[in-house]
């Protein structure tokens, strides 16, 4: 049978190859510490849990609107309020299963044949494939280390033309953590404003900022660009609930109303228990939230020095989201190893460390390593690589 040629086009995940990989070694015994991890490493919150226990005891286990339950539409409006002072109305947020499903629909709904969508690298690998399945092309933008992996407006320029229909903006970034200032997104805002680009703010990374870092929404901005941007965002990063698939997408009602009608066919609904924990999850207490945050800056702060002891590691020091993006090009080379993804092909096989190949993420002279995983382990793991590169330098 032959398959559609939109499937065909599909680069396949390179985490998987790693992560295939690692089960096998673990399996025969080996003591494998997994650094790939892209989940938070705590339980949801107890409260949270309880409310969604109560609600299907009470009956509510039945299809929900398209869009979402009207009451956690409610809760999301009154969080965009409270941390954005952004007034969204119900018809402008759809509920998703999960922020990544969100992206897809938004994807589907607004690109044509041949519509290209502007991806900074390095990028999250889901973009480029969604937006391939949607007909659409994905055109990178280089985020160059020496600019902390951002994109600068001239490069946003650079990269318009009359097909553009749109650009991601992943603040705090994933693979890289890094956060764009209010005053770069507002000079990135102009570029599209005077280009009529939508812009794509994909902000699950948004609770977990350090350093003292703010983390600012494009859309605060100002209201033109509150209406040229959809927001993309959810529970699963922010409140330990990626497996629950709750997110959501905000933004121009006419948009929304297309996500919603195609969601209609699809998913007819994100699962009604889920929604049901995410109303707890806004309307609840938020310390949680603050002690996940904590723990993570915790981590950083201890792994970062220690990573960059390693030689032929450099790395910007992240400021969100929970992974290190070191460059390891050089330690490659001084290892005797010809690519970035043939060392971490050996520092699995060798050294017993699962960390990601940064080509998965457009970006080649890099690995990703997420700090979801306790310090110990983590320390463990850093003290391995720094071992496997001095034994073979
Ligand atoms: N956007 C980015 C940048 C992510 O890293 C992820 C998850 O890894 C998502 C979106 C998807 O999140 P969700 O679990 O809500 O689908």
């Amino acid at each position: 049978m032959q398959l559609a040629q939109r499937v065909k086009a599909l680069t396949p995940s390179t985490t998987l190859a790693i992560t295939a990989k690692a089960k096998e070694l673990k399996a025969q015994g080996h003591d494998v510490i997994g650094l790939g991890a892209g989940e938070p490493d705590f339980n949801t919150p107890q409260h949270i849990i309880d409310a969604a226990v109560k609600s299907m005891n009470e009956g509510h286990t039945k299809y929900t609107a398209s869009a979402g339950l009207p009451a956690l539409k409610k809760e999301i409006a009154n969080k965009f309020k409270k941390d954005q002072g952004l007034e969204y109305d119900a018809s402008e947020i759809i509920v998703t299963n999960g922020a990544k499903h969100g992206l897809y629909t938004l994807f589907q709904v607004l690109l044509n044949e041949g519509d290209e969508v502007i991806i900074p690298t390095p990028y999250w690998v889901s973009y480029p494939e969604q937006v391939k399945l949607a007909g659409g092309i994905p055109v990178y933008a280089e985020g160059r280390e020496e600019n902390d992996f951002k994109i600068t407006p001239e490069q946003l320029a650079k990269s318009i033309t009359d097909k553009t229909k749109a650009v991601i903006i992943n603040s705090p970034s994933n693979p890289t953590g890094m956060l764009y200032s209010a005053e770069e997104l507002k000079e990135l805002g102009e570029v599209c404003l005077k280009h009529s680009v939508l812009i794509i703010s994909d902000e699950i990374y948004e609770k977990l900022v350090y350093g003292g870092h703010q983390h600012t929404s494009i859309a605060e901005i100002s209201p033109e660009l509150k209406e040229q941007t959809i927001i993309i965002n959810g529970v699963s990063k922010s409140h330990s609930m990626t497996g629950w698939r709750i997110g959501y997408a905000a933004g121009n009602k006419n948009i929304i109303k297309a996500m919603t009608n195609l969601a209609s066919h699809s998913t007819s609904n994100p699962t009604t228990t889920a929604q049901y924990g995410s109303i707890a999850a806004y309307a609840g207490s938020q310390d949680t939230l603050e002690e996940m945050r904590e723990a993570f800056e915790h981590r950083l702060n201890v792994i970062y020095d220690k990573l960059i002891s390693i030689p032929g590691f450099t790395c910007v020091k992240p400021q969100g989201a929970f992974y290190l993006f070191p460059n390891v090009k050089k330690a490659a080379e001084l290892t005797g190893f010809e690519s970035v993804d043939e060392f971490v092909k050996a520092l699995l096989e060798e050294a017993m460390v699962a960390v990601i190949p940064g080509s998965g993420f457009g970006s080649p002279d890099n690995i990703r390593l997420s700090y979801a995983t306790s310090l110990e382990l983590l320390e463990k793991a850093v003290e391995r690589m720094h071992g496997f590169v001095e034994k073979n330098m």
